[in-house]
């Protein structure tokens, strides 16, 4: 599943193909995705410039004068930058053709992405007004139903040690668990959970609340790291995950936990153990995770 550094390398590999580019057609060739592509896109977008592109969480953001694209990778998408004419293959169910003679292309063979449109403001104006004109409030982007709820973003300054502190005050789930629940932050998925926890030297299985402000704050900063680590190295968890620029290479990450089952642990050389939490699969070290 194409994870937050995998959307954020994407997003860096098409912007600048994309930004100030004009749409010169949009087709849909397989609407049936998580949600349907709505089918007056084409009409919406055509003549139309891409003013900026932004991630949310893992939605990409395409703004346009009046509204904006968001697109999803679901557990399988990818998006290429290729010459305009390319023929599509089975699951390439959505492009948009630029005026510079390239296309963006979704493909996204188990259907569980998005491509959907909102309609209107992008962002939140200063003072409710915008060239003059009353904006709806209903419009703004960050109320849309699938961004309103989201917590702070990682990599931000927002996401810090007393976000993380005051978020767990009244949780007394697993730590895991809370760190992957985007009310809280968003884009932690499950490889960056197990590997933050153990740089933090913190139990998968620790309840939220029993977390001091010290360890919030070390939590907070490996956090980051695996992040920051994974978006250098080019995103790492999909298979088939393909660059932007249509080569295949994926960089394999290096785990200390992660996958590592019985394996020796990279610190102590105790085996690493394995659990279910949520349904999700936690490797920890039992002696560096306390
Ligand atoms: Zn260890």
């Amino acid at each position: 599943m194409p994870e937050l550094p995998e959307v954020e390398t994407t997003l860096r590999g098409i912007a600048p193909h994309l930004a100030g580019q004009r749409i010169k057609d949009v087709i849909i060739r397989h609407p049936q995705l998580r949600w349907p592509v709505p089918a007056e896109l084409p009409r919406l977008l055509r003549g139309q410039t891409i003013r900026a592109l932004r991630r949310r969480a893992k939605y990409l953001l395409l703004e346009f004068e009046h509204g904006t694209l968001l697109l999803h990778l679901g557990m399988s998408g990818s998006l290429r930058i290729l010459p305009a004419g390319t023929p599509a293959t089975q699951h390439d169910h959505f492009d948009l053709v630029l005026a510079s003679g390239k296309l963006l292309r979704l493909r996204d063979p188990r259907r569980f992405g998005a491509v959907l449109w909102h309609e209107g403001d992008t962002d939140e104006p200063p003072q409710g007004v915008r060239r003059g004109v009353p904006r709806r409030v209903a419009a703004t982007l960050s109320q849309h139903p699938l961004l309103k709820n989201l917590g702070p973003e990682p990599l931000q300054k927002d996401f810090d040690a007393e976000h993380l502190y005051r978020a767990t005050r009244k949780r007394s789930a697993a730590i895991k668990l809370v760190i992957m629940d985007n009310r809280v932050v968003v884009g932690v998925g499950n490889i960056y959970a197990n590997e933050a926890l153990f740089r933090a030297g913190i139990r998968p299985t620790l309840a939220a609340n029993k977390l001091s402000r010290p360890r919030c704050a070390k939590l907070v900063e490996t956090i980051k790291q695996v992040l920051k680590e994974a978006i250098q190295q080019g995103g790492s968890t999909l298979r088939d995950f393909v660059h932007s620029d249509g080569s295949s290479g994926y960089f394999q990450q290096h785990y200390f936990v992660y996958g590592r089952t019985g394996e020796p642990c990279h610190k102590c050389g105790t085996p690493i153990k394995q659990i279910k939490q949520g349904q999700r699969s936690s490797f920890y070290c039992p002696q560096c995770q306390k």
